[in-house]
């Protein structure tokens, strides 16, 4: 809500804006409206499976995008094929993000496999609803191009459809008043939704 009030989806009446962090989390904007559905759970694009026998996801799932392109899961990935941290002993993703940076191969292809996982999940949530932007923030998106790289490239791969043609990937602009601003927005939009009362 907030990425499409002020942010990076400003102007894009349909819009999937995630968070990439500990867990990967998302909602939608369609039509110009927040689309939360029944339980406010709308867009939850962590836990659709991109991998059908792929490890089992804490969800009870296997293979959702969360268990790959997660930060904890990009820094699992990367330790379990010989990626070795600076002597800070620093394990997280982003000390991962840094070795890529530097251009550590194991530290790369991490950040390549989590970037195809959000692509293929972002692709198929452009096929079902046609979403025109997918907005990422949270820990893992400070990356900066060592994930967005691969993730436009990966997009080009999954997003093959004619409609989905034009879906661009890109960073957040909210930061940590993401929260406050996007409860605003949608407290503005129910009171909005309360105060219509449709003439007969
Ligand atoms: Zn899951």
């Amino acid at each position: 809500a907030a990425e499409h009030w002020q942010g990076a989806a400003r102007g894009h009446a349909n819009a999937l804006c995630m968070v990439v962090s500990t867990g990967v989390g998302g909602g939608l904007v369609l039509n110009g409206r927040l689309h939360p559905g029944p339980t406010g759970n709308a867009g939850h694009i962590g836990h659709i499976s991109v991998d059908l026998d792929g490890d089992p996801c804490p969800c009870g799932a296997r293979g959702c995008v969360e268990r790959i392109a997660s930060g904890p899961n990009i820094a699992r990935r990367a330790l379990a094929n010989g990626w070795l941290p600076g002597p800070d002993g620093d394990v997280s993703a982003a000390a991962v993000a840094a070795s890529a940076r530097a251009g550590d191969p194991v530290a790369v292809r991490s950040f390549e496999r989590a970037a195809q996982a959000l692509a293929a999940g972002i692709a198929a949530t452009a096929t079902l609803v046609e979403i025109d932007i997918a907005v990422i923030g949270g820990g893992v998106a400070g990356a900066g191009e060592v994930l967005f790289a691969p993730l436009r490239a990966a997009l080009r791969d999954y997003a093959t459809l004619s409609f989905t043609a034009g879906l661009t990937v890109v960073p957040a602009l909210m930061g940590t008043d993401a929260g406050v601003v996007g409860a605003a927005a949608a407290a503005a939009q129910q009171s909005r939704l309360d105060a219509f009362v449709p003439t007969p």
